[in-house]
């Protein structure tokens, strides 16, 4: 027997619940499958021995995981002789990819469906829709792309603007980039690709606000058309005050009919309807949201986004779907079904009042978590040297690893944590390459995190394994970061 091989270590990431070494190695790969309905979901038993290995699971996700786990183990033609008992502590297991400020495209989407499944991961969020970009083709609204999906300019690589389009144009770069947008046989091969490694994809169409993109293609469905005059999406980053007129009835159904497609094209369970960062300052002038204000009998125009919120929650339902938003949509009556995606651990800004991910749980809302502190990775890695931009912030790897989805959540509120996600935010990332050094390996922690719970072991043993762990990103061509 090959001394290198005995003595080789079994790196796993995310590391299993209960993982025993029971010596030596084998090179039997016949794989026994067995069906046992007491193993958990998504969890499996996996036994390596010299007579063969022994998957047990009660479905297919614990028989896939179970696949992935055998693939980190094996070392050459061997495996090493061990039994693992696993399942995952959280049932959302998030990663999260903005493809309107940047557009990276079907086959980096593709590769990073490869690398999350690689790491046990099972809900990609895609952000579709913008200000600054509407990335999918929607039937009857052919001008959605047209307009939305291309741009005379962005920000120039270095710089940073977050003002209105004219204010920072010296900031812009004056190259037109896109049309950029997926096709329905684009998307329906990246849902199956998705379904193929376990992964449900929850689509995101922001409403009421970060729209200007479509306010770009249909002026009409803004509170002020003539702001729309340009004809194109918004070119600088930040907080756009023109968003949807919630007072022009042919407005709601614009994103009626984009959501009945979206819920007909998507056979996720779960639909993302955006709900942060909606400045009201549109429907306080506006004689048409007025109207709506009086008729619905709401106080203010802080009335219209709850408004909103419940009719698409009831929308979305009626066709089998629940709907999910960031924190700033739970604020008001909402229905207790939605889903609320916690981003902000404080409150920022006027406006923008905080609903706490624990505070949502503890009002019977389901939560994922994704606080921007530890889980959004266009914050800086703090690495040395390091060649790229991000938006701000720090988050190193011990950072990510730290992170406890319910640190903050009452224990009689905790069954209503859905577990978390990393978050990728592209304004400052402008390639595969430069989304791929961002990507990893704080995802690997965050992944970590979302399998093991309470139960991880502790970073300086999660940055051994990671030592290895790493080599397997980089033989696939990832342009991970190092570990410090
Ligand atoms: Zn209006």
């Amino acid at each position: 027997m090959n001394i290198s091989l005995i003595l080789a270590a079994v790196a796993l990431v995310p590391q299993p619940a209960k993982l025993v070494e029971t010596g030596g190695v084998t090179k039997n790969a016949e794989i026994r499958y067995v069906t046992d309905a007491t193993v958990p979901a998504e969890g499996y038993r996996l036994k390596v021995a010299a007579d063969g290995i022994t998957v047990t699971s009660s479905d297919a996700a614990g028989r896939f995981y179970a696949g992935i786990t055998l693939a980190q183990l094996k070392d050459g033609k061997a495996w090493p002789c061990v039994e693992i008992e696993d399942a995952p502590a959280y049932r959302w297991r998030g990663a999260h990819l903005d493809e309107c400020r940047h557009f990276f495209g079907k086959e980096t989407v593709k590769q990073m469906l490869d690398l999350m499944a690689q790491h046990k991961l099972n809900r990609f969020h895609w952000h579709l829709t913008e200000d600054q970009g509407w990335r999918l083709d929607i039937p009857g609204y052919p001008e959605l792309v047209k307009y939305g999906a291309v741009r005379s300019a962005s920000v120039r690589h270095g710089q940073r603007a977050t003002k209105g389009s004219n204010e920072d144009a010296d900031k812009l770069n004056g190259v037109k980039y896109g049309p950029y947008f997926y096709t329905e046989a684009d998307i329906r091969e990246i849902v199956a690709y998705a379904a193929e490694r376990h992964i449900t994809i929850v689509p995101e169409i922001e409403l009421p606000g970060h729209v200007f993109a479509a306010l770009a293609a249909y002026p009409e469905f803004a509170c002020v058309p003539a702001n729309m005059a340009s004809r194109e999406p918004r070119l600088v980053w930040g907080i756009e005050k023109d968003v949807l007129c919630l007072g022009n009835d042919k407005a709601i159904k614009f994103m009626e009919d984009v959501l009945d497609y979206v819920c007909r094209l998507f056979p996720g369970d779960v639909v993302h309807i955006g709900g942060d960062e909606c400045p009201q300052v549109r429907w306080k002038d506006c004689p048409k949201c007025q109207a709506r204000i009086k008729a619905e009998g709401l106080k203010d125009e802080h009335g219209l986004q709850p408004w909103i919120t419940r009719h698409f929650v009831k929308f979305l339902e009626a066709r089998g779907k629940r709907a999910l938003g960031w924190d700033e949509y739970l604020l008001g009556d909402v229905p207790k079904s939605a889903i609320g995606m916690s981003w902000r651990t404080r409150r920022q800004g006027a406006g923008h009042e905080l609903v706490s991910g624990a505070q949502a749980a503890v009002r019977g809302h389901d939560v994922v978590m994704t606080p921007n502190k530890f889980c959004y990775l266009d914050y800086g890695q703090c690495l040395p040297n390091d060649p790229f931009q991000y938006i701000g912030g720090k988050l190193p790897l011990e950072m990510c690893y730290s992170f406890d989805p319910c640190a903050d959540v009452p224990a009689e509120a905790r069954a209503h944590i859905l577990g978390g996600q990393c978050n990728n935010w592209s304004e400052y990332t402008w390639n595969e390459y430069d989304l791929a050094w961002k990507v990893w390996p704080r995802t690997c922690a965050l992944a970590e995190v979302f399998w093991l719970g309470d139960a991880k072991p502790g970073f300086a043993d999660f940055k051994k394994r990671m030592a290895t762990h790493r080599g397997r990103l980089i033989a696939q061509g990832v342009n991970c970061a190092p570990l410090e």
